[in-house]
């Protein structure tokens, strides 16, 4: 067997469980993630998926249970369901991508390098003629494009996405995919990303996992993704919205 056959866990997480009160909204969660995968987070509102990132992230500590990763932690990307932020306060589109480049620095990235990996990554996300703009004045769409800039700003090894593409308009979806689908081929990012959107997204992945609370399917897209599964996942009668 080649060097380039020997798969290694980039994740593994055994036996995680917690809550934010005393009732546990992720139980006994056992998942390995190999290095270079992409793996898709599928469930209803309020399955724990959100909650399962941030765990994979550091944000939170598991009651129980352990996330361990290969060797020492990668550099981790992490982004936030966009909507959930209040955007109350002056901020430009170049000034919240570089906080991603603060998060592994530490120091304020003002360097020519670091204006320059801003500069290429608002590019690949077609937002470069929108740098000098406030971040609030800018469509949804438009900032799931920005905060996925900033995760990647800093080149991660791992990648998480908490509804990367939620309410973005088609375009905005496939340009986010092409982007993600070129770190993960060209740089073997792993990504993990959550998402709502069955056909659009989550059939599009090699790899689907289905949570609500517990891991419920784990396996090839096709396969965890049928109607069946779909009526006792989420409770759909008309399956014909999402497939
Ligand atoms: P999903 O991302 O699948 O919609 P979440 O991980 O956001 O699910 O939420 C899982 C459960 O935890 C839900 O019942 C939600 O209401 C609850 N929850 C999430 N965040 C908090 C919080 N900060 N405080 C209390 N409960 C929370």
């Amino acid at each position: 067997m080649g060097r380039d056959d020997i798969r290694i866990i980039a994740v593994r997480i055994r036996d995680v469980t917690y809550g934010y009160t005393n009732i546990p909204v992720l139980e006994s969660i056992d998942l390995d993630v190999m290095k270079g995968e992409v793996i898709c987070i599928v469930g209803p509102n309020g399955a724990g998926k959100s909650t399962l990132l941030k765990i994979i992230a550091g944000l939170i500590r598991p009651w129980s249970g352990s996330i361990e990763f290969n060797e020492e932690r990668p550099v981790i990307g992490y982004m936030p369901q966009v909507e959930s932020i209040d955007w109350n306060f002056p901020i430009t589109v170049e000034e919240v991508v570089a906080l991603g480049l603060w998060n592994r620095s530490r120091v304020m990235p003002w360097l020519n390098r670091d204006r320059e990996r801003i500069r290429k990554v608002l590019e690949d996300l077609s937002m470069i003629d929108k740098a000098k703009r406030q971040i609030r004045e800018l469509s949804g769409g438009e900032q799931k494009r920005v905060f996925l800039a900033r995760a990647i700003v800093h080149e991660p090894e791992l990648l998480l996405l908490d509804e990367p593409t939620t309410g973005a308009d088609p375009s905005t979806r496939d340009d986010i995919l092409r982007v993600l689908y070129e770190l993960n081929r060209e740089k073997g990012v792993t990504i993990i990303l959550s998402t709502h959107d069955i056909k659009g997204v989550a059939l599009k992945q090699p790899r689907v996992v289905c949570i609500n609370k517990r891991i419920l399917a784990d396996g090839d897209a096709k396969d965890i993704l049928t109607e069946d599964n779909l009526l006792r996942i989420y409770g759909l009668l008309d399956t014909s919205t999402v497939l």
